[in-house]
C-alpha cells in the first residue's frame, strides 16, 4: 500500500514535513511540525536506523502530533514538531547533528528541540553549536528532563489505581517496568520506594542486571514480559508496545508509562478498554520533561520536580475521570480534548 503523504498531512493538520539531505555528512533528515497554534513548536531530535523511509515518515508525524497534543493537555502553551535522523553505517554523526543544527536555525525559533532516544547529551552539543533553538544539557539549561518524565509517570500510575480502586496501597501493587534506561529506571526506583514491588525488563542485559543489582527488583525475561501478571504494565522502552497480538496477551489492570505512542494505533486503545485494561493516554502520562523543558524555555523558570508530577497526575485523573463518565476509552477523550484545544487557539489565537 502506497503511503499518501498530501492526505496524511491534510488530515492530521500538520504544518510542515520537510525533508533533507547532507552529502558531506550522509545525512537523511526529516522534520514535522505538526501544529503552531498554541505557541512554537516544540520536539525532539530522534536518531533511528529505520527500515525504510515510509517507517521513517509515519514515525516524524506521528511523534509531532503527539507533541501537540501532549502540550495541549498540559496546558504548556507550545505546539508539536519532531526531527528525524535516519541512522545508518556511513552516517558521519557530528557534521549530521551539524547539519541538525543548521536546520533548526533556519527555522528561527519557530521549532524548538531536544534530547530524544539516539540524541543524548553529546549530540544536543553538537546540535547547540549552530543554533540556540535546543536545550542546553549543561547547568544553565533546564535540567532533570529525564527525572521531571519519570515523576510523572509515577504520579500518572497513582492516579491511574486510585481511579480504579478509590486508594493506593502501593504494597498490594505490583508493576512491571518494561525499559529500564533514564526513565524506567528512576520509575523503579521511586515505586519500590513508595512499597509496590517492581518487576523490571531490559532487552539489554547489561543494562536489566545493572538496575536489577542497583535496586533490588526482580528482572523478567523480554519474552515472558507480556504473559506476567501484574496490576501495572509500565512501558518505558519504545512505542508500539501495543498491537494486536499484544493486547490479547495482556495480563495486566493499567498500562501506563512514559514511552510515546504505546499503541501502535488509536483502535488499540479501544481493544484495551473492551478487555477492561485501563490504558492511561501517553500524552497525558510521558509530558513531564515537556512541561519542564517548555516552561523554561519559554519563561526561564525551572519548575519543581514535585510540581511537574502534581499537573501530570491531576490531567491524567481529569481524563479517566471525563471517560468513566462517558464510558469511553480514555484515548479517545484524551485525543478529543487535545484536539479541541488546538482547534480552539486557532480560532481565537
Ligand atoms: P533510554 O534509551 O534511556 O531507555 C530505554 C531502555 O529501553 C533501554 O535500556 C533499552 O535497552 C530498553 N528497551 C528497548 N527496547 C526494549 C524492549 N522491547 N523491551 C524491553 N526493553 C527495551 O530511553 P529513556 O530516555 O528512558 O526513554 C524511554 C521512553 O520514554 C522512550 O520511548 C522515550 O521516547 C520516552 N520519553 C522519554 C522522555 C525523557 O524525558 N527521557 C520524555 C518523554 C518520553
Amino acid at each position: 500500500m502506497t503511503f499518501e503523504i498530501f492526505e496524511q498531512l491534510e488530515r492530521g493538520g500538520f504544518e510542515e514535513l520537510s525533508a533533507h539531505s547532507d552529502r558531506r555528512s550522509g545525512a537523511r533528515a526529516l522534520v514535522a511540525v505538526h501544529s503552531t497554534a498554541l505557541g512554537p513548536a516544540f520536539g525532539g531530535i530522534r536518531r533511528w536506523r529505520y527500515l525504510d523511509e515510509d517507517g521513517a515518515v509515519r514515525d516524524v508525524l506521528r511523534l509531532a502530533q503527539a507533541m501537540t497534543y501532549k502540550c495541549a493537555l498540559a496546558s504548556v502553551p507550545a505546539g508539536g514538531a519532531k526531527l528525524v535522523l535516519m541512522d545508518h553505517a556511513g552516517l558521519d554523526l557530528e557534521r549530521a547533528y551539524e547539519f541538525v543544527g543548521e536546520l533548526l536555525e533556519q527555522r528561527a525559533g519557530r521549532v524548538f528541540s531536544g534530547p530524544d532516544v539516539g540524541t543524548g547529551e553529546r549530540e544536543l552539543g553538537l546540535v547547540r553549536a549552530h543554533t540556540r533553538f535546543v536545550t542546553d544539557p549543561g547547568p544553565a539549561g533546564p535540567g532533570e528532563l529525564s527525572a521531571c518524565t519519570a515523576a510523572g509517570v509515577v504520579a500518572g500510575i497513582g492516579a491511574a489505581l486510585e481511579h480504579l480502586d478509590g486508594l493506593v496501597r502501593w504494597p498490594d501493587i505490583t508493576v512491571l517496568v518494561q525499559g529500564l534506561g533514564e526513565v524506567g529506571a528512576r520509575v523503579a526506583r521511586e515505586l519500590q520506594r513508595l512499597g509496590a514491588r517492581v518487576l523490571g525488563v531490559d532487552v539489554d542485559d547489561q543494562r536489566a542486571a545493572g538496575v536489577s543489582g542497583a535496586l533490588g527488583i526482580e528482572l523478567v525475561s523480554p519474552s515472558a514480559q507480556f504473559e506476567t501478571p501484574c496490576d501495572v504494565f509500565a512501558p518505558c522502552a519504545l512505542g508500539g508496545v501495543v498491537h494486536d497480538l499484544t493486547l490479547l496477551r495482556a495480563r495486566c489492570r493499567v498500562i501506563a508509562g512514559a514511552a510515546n505512542n504505546i499503541l501502535v494505533s488509536t483502535e488499540h486503545g479501544d481493544g484495551l478498554h473492551e478487555r477492561g485494561v485501563l490504558y492511561v493516554p501517553d500524552i497525558a502520562i510521558s509530558a513531564g520533561a515537556l512541561i519542564r523543558g517548555a516552561t523554561f524555555e519559554l519563561t526561564g523558570e525551572r519548575m519543581p520536580v514535585a510540581a511537574v508530577a502534581a499537573r501530570v497526575g491531576a490531567v491524567v485523573s481529569e481524563i479517566l475521570r471525563r471517560a468513566r463518565a462517558e464510558r469511553a476509552p480514555p484515548v479517545r477523550v484524551a485525543e478529543r480534548e487535545a484536539r479541541r484545544r488546538v482547534e480552539l487557539q486557532g480560532r481565537t489565537g
